[in-house]
């Protein structure tokens, strides 16, 4: 059953490893040492409609495979992903550069994740009701969709598409996946698992290249049922439009500005740990990641010392490094892009506490690597506190009270996570009730999201929609409602009563 094994790393098309139709190639590069990990195919629209083609044609023996069984090969893959979790996460800290314990993260993710639907195929749960008539049943049950495109982000090369591919098969809808250009390898090696654990031909093809050429070809193909996108607010409010003319349906997992509010009770040990891990962590390119911390006075200075003395510690490095904390980001433009608003946010007023630059001593020189930083002196509305800059910097606010810590909290386009770090009970469920994000979190950063809880944000970070949970079933399902009645007569909803 294995299939030919992706050393060149080709497309996967209705059950064949093949090229780009123009032959052409791009790389992946390892952004802590500028080497090429290996090169792709620049797939572009041709071979987006053979893929999707591919999978219109696989779609109406797939969606007819009980749930159940389609579920058996789903737990298979998960069996497969345990067994070479180190080897893939090896390859991703590579190939997007964070340290290993988080790339080992990224693939329990997707390991759990699959686990976790794969148990959906024996629920799949829809449910009967009365009838208003006699001698009539009523029940409703979940039908799949069609052909779902999936384009995802680089920042969680496998847990991401794990999120959308899995639930999107066991509702019994095929797949045409785009990998982020920036970690293509780990999106083909995650489809080549599922491909060997049984999957038809033309149930799941992978598909590398540009997000403005192969993205942007499923996006617009009629046959795509539905687009499950993760990436930047920009890129996934423009896709929600051409979504909207074509009559699809689109999920949306976009940006993020997430803030923790830690009150003058808090434990800042605690507090401390959590918002080094929750600003630092992944080098702050989570769509989770806490970049602003809002802190009452009393704490302030206390809490700021340490973060700043902490930040300063950070080790950077090769995530392949066991002793490394802070690993790249991923390319230069994104080096780029973090610096660009340090700048900006000095422009403001804002103050760097620590980091504020390029971190580029020894080997470091090779790679993408930005000092963890600190901003003071921010206030509500600079840009630094409303945009998302997606690196390891992060913002210091002060707040008069939980009214105010949260009043700025939620004053920003974004609502994905937020948490809060207090002892009063009374002010950590005040702060649930009048926080509006996806996510909240008590006394714990902004990151950590488990696979069986709904996952995503309110405003501009979403549409709506959520991935994890069995909420997860809905973006990839239609209800079907069934009437069956046995009187052997005419009976009219609603005219009829007696
Ligand atoms: P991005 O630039 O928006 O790209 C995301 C994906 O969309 C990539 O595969 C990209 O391809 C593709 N794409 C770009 N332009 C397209 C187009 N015109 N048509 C179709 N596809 C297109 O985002 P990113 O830089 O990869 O990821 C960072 C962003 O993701 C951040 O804003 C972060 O907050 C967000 N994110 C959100 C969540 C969440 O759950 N809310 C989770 C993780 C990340 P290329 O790679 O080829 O450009």
């Amino acid at each position: 059953m294995a299939t030919v094994a992706p050393q060149a790393y080709r497309n996967y098309v209705n059950g064949a490893w093949v090229d780009a139709r123009s032959g052409e190639t791009m790389p992946s590069i390892n952004p802590a040492t500028g080497e090429t990990l290996g090169r792709v195919p620049k797939s572009g629209a041709e071979d987006a409609q053979a893929a999707i083609a591919a999978a219109r044609a696989a779609f109406e023996k797939w969606r007819k495979v009980p749930a159940p069984r389609r579920a058996e090969i789903l737990y298979r893959a998960a069996v497969e992903l345990v067994r070479q979790k180190e080897d893939l996460a090896r390859l991703m800290t590579q190939e997007m550069g964070k340290v290993l314990a988080e790339t080992r993260g990224d693939v329990q993710e997707a390991i759990d994740m699959t686990y976790f639907i794969a148990g959906e195929g024996r629920r799949l749960h829809g449910y009967t009701t009365p009838s208003e008539m006699p001698h009539k049943a009523a029940y409703c049950l979940r039908v799949p969709v069609g052909v779902v495109g999936v384009i995802t982000p680089w920042n969680f090369p496998m847990a991401i598409p794990s999120w959308k591919i899995i639930p999107a098969l066991l509702c019994g809808n095929t797949v045409v996946f785009k990998p982020a250009t920036d970690t293509p390898l780990v999106g083909v090696r995650f489809a080549q698992i599922l491909n060997d654990a049984g999957l038809p031909p033309g149930v799941l093809n992978v598909l590398t290249g540009s997000g403005g050429k192969v993205g942007n070809a499923i996006v617009e193909h009629p046959d795509v049922a539905i687009i499950s996108f993760t990436g930047s607010t920009e890129i996934g409010l423009a896709m929600a439009e051409k979504c909207a003319r074509l009559g699809k349906r689109v999920s949306l997992e976009m940006g993020g500005k997430n803030a923790a509010i830690v009150m003058d009770d808090a434990d800042l040990d605690l507090a401390t740990d959590a918002l080094i891990w929750s600003a630092f962590g992944t080098s702050g390119q989570r769509c989770t990641a806490c970049s602003r911390i809002i802190t009452q006075r009393g704490v302030r200075k206390e809490l700021t010392d340490r973060l700043v003395a902490r930040a300063k510690s950070l080790r950077l490095g090769d995530g392949l490094d066991p002793k490394t904390e802070v690993g790249p980001v991923v390319s230069q433009a994104q080096l780029e892009s973090i610096h660009g608003y340090v700048d900006v946010g000095k422009k403001e007023g804002a103050r760097v506490l620590v980091g504020g630059a390029p971190a580029r001593e020894g080997a470091l020189a090779r790679g993408y690597f930005y000092a963890p930083t600190i901003f003071d002196n921010v206030t509500p509305g600079m840009r630094v506190e409303q945009e998302e800059i997606f690196g390891p910097v992060t913002d210091i606010i002060e707040a008069k009270d939980l009214d105010d810590a949260v009043r700025i909290l939620n004053g920003v386009q974004y609502g994905l996570s937020a948490s809060i770090f207090t002892r009063d009970v009374n002010k950590a469920m005040r702060a649930i009730d009048d926080i509006f994000t996806g996510i909240v979190y008590v006394n714990h950063g902004t990151i950590g999201a488990e696979v069986h809880l709904p996952f995503g944000g309110t405003k501009n970070t979403g549409n709506g929609h959520r991935e994890g949970g069995i909420q997860a079933l809905d973006v990839f399902s239609e209800w079907k409602a069934v009437y069956i009645d046995y009187s052997g007569r005419l009976q009219r909803a609603q005219i009829d009563k007696e």
